[in-house]
Order: structure tokens, then C-alpha cells, then sequence
């Protein structure tokens, strides 16, 4: 998990914010993997492909290229990094981008 005050400045950066919508749109706001079974549910994270890590996040080659992202549900978002739709770990949650934070942390307590 990439610490929040290294991925806090890319996640609020124009640069993220323009490619996110920008693709959103452009998969019609639907979660990706529900639509290749049938399902309409609308989308919940873009998601990275290729993981974001301290390493990447300065490479735009991995965190704004088309290629790399995939629009998802919530619940296809968890299945992806914990194999499964359950809820996270006690006492963590995601927040909208995807980060892994303590639930103490969120806005709605
Ligand atoms: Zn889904
Ligand atoms: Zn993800």
C-alpha cells in the first residue's frame, strides 16, 4: 500500500482527476468486469491494473495510461485485492480512491 502522503498529491493532481473522468465516460460509467457477464452496475473506482507502488506513482506510463485502468464496482474492486467480496480487514476501509484507510478516518466516522 502506497502511504497516503506519497499517493494524496497524484490522486488529487489535475493530471489523475482529467484521465479518470476522461475514462469513466469513456466505459459508459459502468463497472467493467459486471458488463463482461451481463450485468449492469455502475462503476465505483478506476482501478490500476498494474498496481500503484511508491516506486510508479511518478510514471504516468502506469498511472494514467488507458491501458492500465479498469473501471470497477465496489465489490469487484475487493475481489481484485482480496479475492473475495467481503468486507475489508476489521477496522479498514476504502476511501474513493481506492486507498486503504482506518475506518476512525472516515468522514462519517
Ligand atoms: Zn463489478
Ligand atoms: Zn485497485
Amino acid at each position: 500500500m502506497v502511504p497516503r502522503k506519497i499517493s494524496e498529491p497524484f490522486y488529487h493532481g489535475r493530471a489523475w482527476q482529467h484521465t479518470r473522468a476522461a475514462y469513466i465516460k469513456s466505459v459508459g460509467g459502468l463497472c467493467e468486469r459486471c458488463l463482461a457477464k451481463g450485468i449492469i452496475k455502475p462503476g465505483y473506482i478506476v482501478h490500476h491494473k498494474h498496481y500503484i507502488t511508491e516506486d510508479n506513482i511518478n510514471d504516468p506510463n502506469v498511472t494514467l495510461s488507458w491501458n492500465n485502468l479498469e473501471y470497477l464496482c465496489f465489490a469487484c474492486h475487493q475481489e481484485e485485492h482480496f479475492g473475495s467480496a467481503e468486507v475489508t480487514r476489521d477496522g479498514l476501509k476504502f476511501d474513493s480512491h481506492g486507498n486503504l484507510i482506518p475506518v476512525a478516518d472516515s468522514p462519517r466516522g
